[in-house]
């Protein structure tokens, strides 16, 4: 009797987050079950017990705050063919590594008496800390774009990265624009497609989860947020949520 041919370990990991990324796996309904057909779960570190069995994709979300966390990438490292960020807080820091500056005093604000006792570091990316191979953002991430990318990825090929804006992917859905003819300050024209334009589709403008495509003109679109009546603070709040950086 031939042996059954061993599935491909995946391996879910939560660091400093909402756990929002893995939430949406656990909830991917049917596809979860195609998912299980074709892998096998060897960690999912919020909810069972480790298996002692090394993945072959690992996927990653959250920021990097903690040494232990640290150590868990570079041991992962060591040991996957694919290192996977996924969700904004693992490509980029996300909204967890809002206001470098500001961040001794909210913490004094929010916990008065404990505040000072915080010693987590200020949130990295996962590539801050080891070379990633992909990067699936969102906030949380697209059901769809992540079955889409783990198929590129089981068949052991990197999934190209859209490159250009969501509002192609609105213009697609047929939504009439906010920007143009509502005057909301939605960032479609600067953000990478790949949601599915998930939040003008209901009405509501895009706050640039996906971050930007190469070669977005933020200047031109900041003009025209000037040109709506936007002043300069409320334009640096609106690409502060997800872009804010030092
Ligand atoms: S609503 Fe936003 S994403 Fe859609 S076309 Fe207009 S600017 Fe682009
Ligand atoms: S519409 Fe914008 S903010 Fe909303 S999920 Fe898509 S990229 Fe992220």
């Amino acid at each position: 009797m031939t042996k059954a041919k061993e599935k491909p370990r995946l391996g879910l990991y939560s660091l400093t987050s909402c756990s929002g990324d893995i939430l949406e796996i656990t909830n991917l309904e049917e596809d979860l079950l195609k998912l299980l057909d074709l892998v096998e779960v060897v960690d999912l570190n919020v909810a069972m017990p480790a298996t002692g069995l090394s993945p072959d994709i690992a996927l990653v979300e959250g920021a990097v705050t903690q040494a232990e966390e640290a150590g868990l990438l570079r041991g992962l490292r060591k040991k996957v063919k694919y290192l996977v960020a996924i969700g904004t807080c693992a490509c980029t820091g996300g909204v967890v590594a809002r206001g470098p500056k500001k961040r001794k005093g909210w913490l004094r604000d929010v916990y008065p008496e404990t505040g000072g006792d915080f010693t987590s570091g200020f949130p990295r990316p996962v590539s801050d800390v080891v070379p990633v191979d992909f990067s699936i953002p969102g906030c949380p991430i697209e059901r769809n774009y992540l079955m889409h990318c783990l198929g590129y990825l089981l068949k052991g090929v990197v999934p190209e990265v859209p490159n250009y804006p969501l509002c192609m992917e609105c213009k697609m859905k047929g939504n009439e624009c906010l920007l143009r003819y509502r005057g909301l300050p939605c960032l479609g024209p600067v953000t990478r497609a790949g949601c599915g334009a998930r939040q003008p589709s209901v009405g509501r403008p895009c706050d640039g989860c996906f971050g930007a495509y190469e070669d977005a003109n933020r200047e031109a679109l900041t003009e025209i947020f000037r040109q709506m009546g936007l002043g300069e603070d409320e334009i640096k709040k609106r690409f502060d949520l997800f872009w804010e950086r030092g």
